[in-house]
């Protein structure tokens, strides 16, 4: 265990760089890095190359070229930094996503301003995940500042595309080997999960689009064609009936906050049927016509005690059911992406380290949680087949993708310490 005179070294080594851990996060949030479409990647990519190149790391900057959603005009830029110990010892990861989501109405702040105001930082990308950057570079610089001849590696990764699915990130970057149990030991990803709680994985999730369909005719004479969206409606109407009470009964023990997510749900994310909307500026009226297909798009998050061909092939049973008491009834599902869930074990190295690192700094033990949702773990976990791999970070879930989003200036100070005492704890091994 790191000696309490090197933890009170640590500590206020984060305690003077405090007002830099502000001015690291304004930095990046006024970057406006929005994915979709991707902007911006290779200027975040710069702004943090100087200051990780001064702190000892290697610094590469990878395209993922050819990646989902890469192109000449958005380009798909990641950053890798790595920094060598004197000895043989362990690689720690630090992954970051870059990427923000749109803005949204009904923000008081500018959301790429970086505004401080009462102990917070302002802005998109604040919380989720620009503050978790800023306090992961900052803890590693810190450390090393107190031990540059630590053992082992430290890497810290900037990456795209988190928000859309990460092929253009994290994912890309498993493919090219660099995420490989030979290569990295522990990796540590400071979403927003609050900083007193390790967050394990996520739940898995299926996206489909189902189609029902009809045929064509006058919208006067119904009988004479076969409306597609109310076979829909009937499948809606099972659903209603049959499957989210299923659902609602399938629970997990996996720890998912909130509450709401320890079951298994279901959203339907879109509806579309008949004749496409209008564009802006038409205002004559629709034409008569029996819609001749109809489509839905599901979002269907699944347990870890659930497995993906059986999440599947419920939906298809109900569909199979309908068909067979209703007459005319055809319809077609088109697997969109899936993700199966990842969970971390409790007594994994980089789990007890980060627990026993957060009982020191904030003096109580630390919630174990899983994400409703998915994050880049997915990738590492399957693509990389590293089982080491957390989600740990300053920030309140809640506040993510919302208005007026902030991270709290002791929150992040606090994790930087939670983080530089982790370092210390896997690469001082004597
Ligand atoms: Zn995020």
């Amino acid at each position: 265990m790191t000696a309490p005179a090197d933890m009170d070294r640590l500590t206020a080594e984060i305690d003077a760089r405090r007002d830099d851990l502000v001015a690291l996060t304004q930095a990046l949030i006024r970057i406006p890095t929005l994915n979709p479409p991707g902007r911006h990647y290779r200027d975040i990519c710069e702004a943090l190359k100087p200051r990780l190149h001064a702190a000892g790391f290697t610094v590469q900057l990878l395209r993922a070229e050819g990646a989902r959603a890469d192109s000449d005009k958005y380009p798909r830029w990641n950053l890798l930094a790595r920094r060598e110990g004197t000895r043989p010892g362990d690689c720690v990861h630090f992954n970051g996503h870059t990427d923000v989501v749109e803005v949204g109405q009904g923000w008081s702040t500018d959301p790429f301003g970086g505004t401080v105001k009462d102990g917070r930082v302002y802005g998109r990308g604040a919380c989720d995940m620009k503050g978790g950057i800023a306090t992961a570079i900052v803890a590693a610089e810190a450390f090393v500042a107190c031990f540059p001849d630590h053992a082992g590696a430290i890497e810290i990764s900037a990456t795209a595309d988190e928000e859309s699915g990460g092929y253009g990130g994290v994912a890309w970057m498993a493919d090219q080997g660099y995420f490989t149990p030979e290569r990295v030991q522990h990796v540590i990803i400071p979403e927003p999960l609050n900083k007193d709680r390790v967050c394990l994985g996520h739940r898995g999730v299926w996206w489909a689009e189902i189609e029902t369909k009809g045929r064509i005719a006058h919208g006067s004479m119904p009988f004479l064609g076969d409306c597609a969206v109310r076979h829909m409606g009937a499948v809606l109407a099972e659903m209603e009936e049959h499957l989210f009470p299923l659902l609602a009964s399938k629970h997990t023990d996996m720890p998912v906050v909130p509450d709401g997510a320890k079951q298994s749900t279901l959203n339907i994310n879109s509806i579309h049927g008949g004749e496409p909307e209008h564009e802006a500026g038409y205002d004559g009226f629709p034409a008569p016509c029996v819609p001749d297909r109809c489509r839905i798009v599901i979002d269907r998050r699944f347990l870890i005690e659930e497995d993906i061909a059986t999440v599947k092939a419920e939906i298809r049973a109900m569909m199979e059911h309908i068909k067979a008491g209703r007459p005319g009834f055809d319809y077609e599902i088109r697997d969109m992406h899936e993700v199966v869930p990842s969970m971390t074990e409790r007594d994994a190295p980089v789990v007890r380290t980060v627990s026993a690192a957060i009982e020191r700094v904030l003096a109580r033990a630390p919630d174990y949680v899983v994400s409703p949702g998915t994050y880049d773990q997915k990738h590492i976990d399957r693509i990389g087949r590293m089982k080491n791999c957390i989600a740990y970070g300053p920030g309140i879930l809640d506040l993510a993708h919302q208005p007026d989003e902030w991270v709290g200036i002791d929150d992040m100070a606090d994790s930087a310490k939670v983080l530089t005492l982790t370092l210390a704890e896997l690469l001082l091994a004597r």
